[in-house]
């Protein structure tokens, strides 16, 4: 049985009983396959496993989707239990931010490109709900996706600068078998652009395979041809294409070592970004 706790009060107390690792899952809920596969790789590898449904004011922008994030509290429930999850917390927003509240954490250099660029204060968002979240779950391990990179490696950075005991693990993404990443925000796009949408990850994975598998080290040549097969749905509104170092995200002329592949770009009014990792 998967324990719904709304409180941190009545979090703490839990907590306090627990024997052996806790895993933990950040997440913003309407829990899909993505998410599962996070919560089952913690089942695997920790005794208990917390998944936390939050939804944080602090990083949307102001004309972002927060009012109309989805809310589906009872279904991430039902998902948390079938995967094993020991716990699911889903804290108010007073819990999480006592008031008067005034501390934020800024990372730096690695939330400032990509999509830190586009959504101005979002990484700062996250890192301080991140923290804050990881000091009240107190995990010895804390489950990300790879479909949200620069996240991971802003997340990445804030742990190793401040020291946090925490180890963070980082999933593969989760994708349709059409190759679209799992993600909450595809339940906006209309019928047209779900069918459009699997073009970005097959233009990425084809850059990513002319590289590994055809030797092309130049960003220009593999961008170039990433963009050609993106150039093929017009209905794509591109924000960001690069080719970037790991961890550190920034932009690579050749590929020398590990390397991402990122995409951010709007189909309709839908947001949404992929990535391959390129790794030798
Ligand atoms: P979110 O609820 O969107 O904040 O995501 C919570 C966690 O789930 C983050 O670590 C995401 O990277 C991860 N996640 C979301 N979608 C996927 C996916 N398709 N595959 C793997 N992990 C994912």
């Amino acid at each position: 049985m998967t324990q719904l706790v709304r409180t941190l009060e009545d979090w703490v107390q839990n907590r306090s009983g627990l024997k052996g690792r806790l895993g933990f899952v950040p997440t913003m809920g309407a829990l899909h396959q993505g998410h599962g596969t996070l919560i089952r790789r913690s089942v695997a590898e920790n005794e208990n496993t917390v998944v936390s449904v939050f939804v944080n004011p602090s990083q949307f922008g102001p004309n972002e989707d927060f009012d109309k994030y989805p809310r589906t509290l009872e279904d991430d429930l039902a998902l948390a239990e079938k995967m094993g999850a020991s716990f699911l917390f889903a804290p108010s927003v007073k819990d999480v931010y006592p008031q008067p509240w005034s501390t934020s954490i800024e990372v730096g250099e690695v939330s400032e490109g990509l999509c830190g660029q586009f959504r101005p204060g979002h990484f700062k968002g996250v890192a301080t709900v991140v923290y804050r979240l990881f000091q009240m779950a107190g995990a010895e391990r804390a489950y990300f996706g790879q479909k949200d990179l620069q996240q991971f490696f802003v997340i990445h950075r804030m742990v190793k600068n401040l020291g946090l005991l925490v180890q963070l693990e980082m999933v593969p993404t989760v994708r349709e078998s059409d190759g679209l990443a799992l993600s909450s925000r595809n339940r906006y796009l209309s019928g047209a652009e779900r069918e459009v949408a699997p073009i970005i990850y097959r233009a990425l994975e084809s850059a990513r395979r002319l590289c590994v598998e055809e030797g092309v080290r130049e960003s220009t040549a593999l961008l170039a041809s990433a963009l050609e097969i993106l150039g093929r749905a017009p209905e794509i509104r591109l924000q960001y294409l690069e080719l970037v170092s790991v961890p550190d995200l920034k932009p690579v002329r050749l590929v020398e070592g590990p390397a991402a592949l990122v995409f951010a770009g709007h189909l309709g009014t839908t947001r949404l970004i992929d990535n391959v990792l390129i790794t030798f």
